[in-house]
């Protein structure tokens, strides 16, 4: 048994006849770009997460992007945030122009240490830019607290956390505005790209919309500058309200899946994912620590089963982002985790044969290594 990280096939072998059906539908109904479906999207996912706005941009990346300059970010501000997250967090807010400034993480949650954020504002912070990272939220009553008292607008990452509670309150409905991926892999995956930004301030939605249309106020007319072509395209939005139906049973497999990962490597050295207090947990990735990680990965390759690492590289590290200045050790938690850190094969169509498969070889590699 070949076992890979994750493929989208299996599920559509399940869902086909349903995603063939929204396909045909967009291309029946005359309207391929901005029309009715990402209308619908847009009410639906935002009646999930309880917020008036929602605006279907075409990927996680521009959500960023265009959250940060609709809340008025842009060259010589700085945003902070973490380095341990996927990198079109940072790549975000350095094509608008800002400066990303990092804090560390947690050692158990892997999270954004919410306790350093007061000493990295300066007098040119402008957002606060926590990420969800992994599928569970950040602790956001003490950030809230720093965000009130300093002025300053918190922009969730909910690229991996789509339908994650934090105290009952779900992710994406804390702060001002808040910016969502559907890359394939996600919690809530379109068949292509996708993204959107959801916000409770209409101010906010207004410059959304026209960000993505050119910076159109109305058709030919420019009004914000520089504007962008970052529209949802009507398919995969047709195809994201038939999926969001079924998100929640999708989050429900996800935690199945997640216990038996936790029961299984109870008393090993590997080091199973631990959940913050108040928080529900979607499991975007199934994030294990071991000190050995690089021979236990090449033990289970050598057995046909490739895992991934989220993520080998901290941002901060990376020769993209040599410019910001951010010297090896300066971020020790991020960089001593990324050397431990990887991922078991977690999505909703992994069946229980395969998920038994990766236990039962992976307690045998941790039993030699
Ligand atoms: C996937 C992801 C993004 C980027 O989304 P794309 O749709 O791939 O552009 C941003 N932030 C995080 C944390 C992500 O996981």
């Amino acid at each position: 048994m070949t076992l890979h990280v994750w493929g989208y096939l299996p599920e559509y072998e399940k869902e086909r006849d349903d995603i063939l059906d929204a396909v045909d539908s967009v291309f029946r109904s005359g309207k391929l770009v901005l029309g009715p479906s990402v209308k619908a999207f847009e009410e639906e996912f935002a009646a999930y997460h309880g917020v008036p706005h929602c605006v279907g941009v075409d990927n996680g990346t521009n959500a960023i992007v265009l959250g940060l300059r609709a809340l008025g970010i842009g060259a010589g501000d700085e945003v902070i945030t973490v380095s341990n997250t996927a990198a079109p967090t940072v790549v975000a807010i350095d094509a608008v122009g800002a400066t990303p400034v990092f804090v560390d993480v947690d050692r158990d949650t892997y999270l954004m240490r919410v306790d350093q954020v007061e000493a990295a504002i300066t007098s040119r912070t402008r957002c606060l830019l926590p990420v969800h990272l992994y599928g569970q939220c950040v602790d956001m009553a003490p950030l809230e607290a720093i965000a009130a008292e300093h002025g300053l607008p918190i922009l969730e990452d909910c690229a991996q956390a789509h339908g994650a509670r934090h105290h009952g309150r779900i992710a994406g409905s804390m702060g001002k505005a808040a910016a969502f991926s559907f890359y394939p892999t996600k919690v809530l995956g379109a068949y292509g790209d996708g993204g959107a930004t959801i916000t409770v301030d209409t101010e906010v939605e207004e410059r959304l919309r026209r960000l993505r249309y050119y910076g159109m106020e109305k058709v030919y007319h420019v009004v914000s500058t520089p504007g962008y072509n970052s529209r949802l395209d009507e398919v995969q939005a047709e195809i994201l309200r038939r999926k969001l139906t079924r998100l929640d049973d999708y989050i429900a497999r996800r935690r199945l899946i997640a216990a038996r990962y936790e029961e299984a490597f109870a008393g090993t050295d590997l080091v199973t994912p631990k959940t913050a207090p108040g928080n529900d947990h979607v499991y975007y990735v199934y994030v294990v620590r071991h000190p050995k990680r690089d021979e236990v990965i090449a033990a289970l390759k050598a057995r046909d089963i490739a895992l991934n690492i989220s993520y080998p590289w901290p941002v901060h590290t990376q020769s993209g982002f040599a410019h910001l200045g951010y010297a090896k050790g300066s971020l020790p938690v991020t960089e001593e985790v990324a050397d431990q850190i990887f991922s078991l094969p977690m999505f909703p169509s992994l069946s229980d044969v395969e998920q038994e498969h990766v236990i039962d070889t992976l307690r045998d590699v941790l039993a030699k290594v």
